[in-house]
C-alpha cells in the first residue's frame, strides 16, 4: 500500500481527535466517527468502540470503493456516508458528530440561519438534511445534497457532518457549527433572531480573503 507513513499518521490523529469528540461533548460513548483521506486510501474510526478505548492500530483502511485493505474491526457504519463526500467533494478529511445543540436545532428548523458572520467558514447557512436511516444509502444522498457548496450539513434527528482539506479543519469546522447552532438558540429565548444577509456574508468573504492576501508585511 502507497503512502505508509501518511496513513500511520493518520490512524494517530484520528485516535486523537476520536478521544476530543468525547471531551468537547460532540459525542457521547462511540457515537460519531471520523476519516481522513490519503490518496486513494481512507482511514476510519471503527465501529462500535468506545473512544477512549481506541487504538492506532483499530482504526481501519477501505479504499475509495469501500474495500477493506487493512482493518482487524469493522468500519464505521457511515463508512457510505464518508465515502460519497470524499466522491463529491475536494474532502481531504471527515467528521461526523452527534452533538447536543445541532439535534436538539434539526427536530425544528429546515436550516442553520447566518445569527454570525463566523458561517461563512461553512459557505454559508448550514441546511438540515432529510432524515433517513443510520448507514444507509439514503443518508449518504442526503448528506451530500444538503453539502452543496457547504463544508458543513445538519442531519434531522441524528448529528452533523463536515469536511476540511485536514482533520483539524473539519474538526474545528464541527465544533463552529454546535457553537453557532448555540448561539441561534440563545438568540431564540429573546425573540426573532436578526440574520446577515447574502450581501453581508458577501463581504465578509471578501474582505477575510483581502486580509489573507495581505498578511505578509513587507520587511522594514
Ligand atoms: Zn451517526
Amino acid at each position: 500500500m502507497h503512502n505508509t507513513a501518511e496513513l500511520q499518521a493518520a490512524r494517530g490523529q484520528l485516535v486523537t481527535y476520536s478521544t476530543r469528540l468525547v471531551d468537547d461533548g460532540l459525542a457521547v460513548g462511540a457515537a460519531g466517527n471520523m476519516s481522513v483521506r490519503v490518496g486513494g486510501t481512507v482511514a476510519i474510526t471503527p465501529s462500535g468502540i468506545a473512544y477512549h478505548e481506541l487504538d492506532p492500530a483499530d482504526i481501519c483502511l477501505v479504499s475509495l470503493d469501500g474495500e477493506e485493505l487493512d482493518a482487524t474491526e469493522s468500519p464505521s457504519t457511515e463508512l457510505p456516508m464518508h465515502l460519497r463526500v470524499y466522491a463529491a467533494t475536494d474532502a481531504r478529511a471527515v467528521v461526523h458528530t452527534h452533538s447536543a445543540e445541532v439535534i436538539a436545532l434539526s427536530t425544528v428548523c429546515p436550516e442553520l440561519p447566518a445569527v454570525h458572520y463566523a458561517i461563512t467558514g461553512l459557505g454559508g447557512p448550514v441546511r438540515v438534511a432529510e432524515y433517513a436511516r443510520f448507514g444507509s444509502a439514503g443518508l449518504a444522498d442526503a448528506a451530500v445534497k444538503a453539502l452543496e457548496g457547504r463544508t458543513a450539513a445538519i442531519l434531522r434527528n441524528h448529528g452533523a457532518i463536515c469536511y476540511g482539506a485536514t482533520l483539524a479543519q473539519a474538526y474545528d469546522r464541527a465544533v463552529l457549527l454546535e457553537w453557532l447552532a448555540r448561539v441561534y438558540r440563545l438568540a431564540r429565548g429573546y425573540g426573532q433572531p436578526r440574520v446577515l444577509t447574502q450581501a453581508e456574508l458577501d463581504e465578509v468573504t471578501a474582505e477575510a480573503r483581502r486580509r489573507r492576501y495581505g498578511q505578509r508585511r513587507p520587511a522594514p
